[in-house]
């Protein structure tokens, strides 16, 4: 219920927005809208994306990876916490991202030196999580 009340003020706005844009601005294009210019894995255990309006941000790994959008890490998150889980092999290796690939226009997937790659990282996902850089 929540979800489609959230989903109803988003279409909304949405409609809200492209009215606006219509009729004070040129439309945006594809080519206008917020983008990454460049990421860099190098700077571990950080990542940094360059936008495309200039700013550039700092991603930690691991915030990336406890952010990871797919069902099955949201599944986990709403798990309550088990005291008496026992870490896979896997688990206790550092993480770190491999691959990141834009995904239409919209979103980026990271894939995980662990081989998880089901998280799509939306344009505005990406950009609420990482933290600016000074120049
Ligand atoms: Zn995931």
């Amino acid at each position: 219920m929540r979800l489609r009340i959230v989903a109803a003020v988003l279409a909304a706005a949405l409609v809200a927005a492209c009215a606006t844009s219509a009729t004070n601005t040129l439309p945006q294009t594809k080519r206008d809208a917020l983008r990454i210019d460049d990421i860099a894995l190098s700077f571990a255990p950080d990542a940094a994306i360059v936008w495309s309006d200039g700013m550039s941000r700092r991603y930690r790994w691991t915030d990336l990876r406890k952010n990871c959008p797919c069902a099955g890490c949201n599944e986990e998150r709403e798990k309550p916490p088990d005291p008496f889980r026992i870490l896979k092999p896997s688990e206790l290796v550092p993480l770190k991202p491999v691959k990141i690939e834009p995904i239409g226009f919209y979103a980026y997937r990271i894939t995980w030196s662990d081989g998880h790659d089901a998280g799509l990282f939306t344009l505005e996902k990406l950009r609420s999580l990482g933290q600016p850089v000074a120049d």
